[in-house]
């Protein structure tokens, strides 16, 4: 069985994800550890990451969070 895509939530709204954390650097553009393209978003560590590319890691690694 195939796991459905892995959603990661980037919003920062703290009321549906008490966890949220800001993922928006604030204008600033680095190159994503990724991909190495310019993004101007950050993952949960704070390095630089698209959300689409965060996503496919997860996905990779199994999806679960614990
Ligand atoms: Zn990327």
């Amino acid at each position: 069985m195939i796991a459905s895509p892995a959603r990661l939530d980037w919003s920062g709204n703290k009321r549906r994800n008490p966890k949220a954390v800001n993922h928006w650097m604030r204008g600033r553009r680095l190159l994503c550890h990724i991909c190495s393209k310019k993004t101007f978003l950050c993952d949960d560590t704070g390095a630089p990451c698209h959300k689409v590319c965060a996503e496919a890691v997860q996905q990779r690694w199994g999806g679960e969070s614990r």
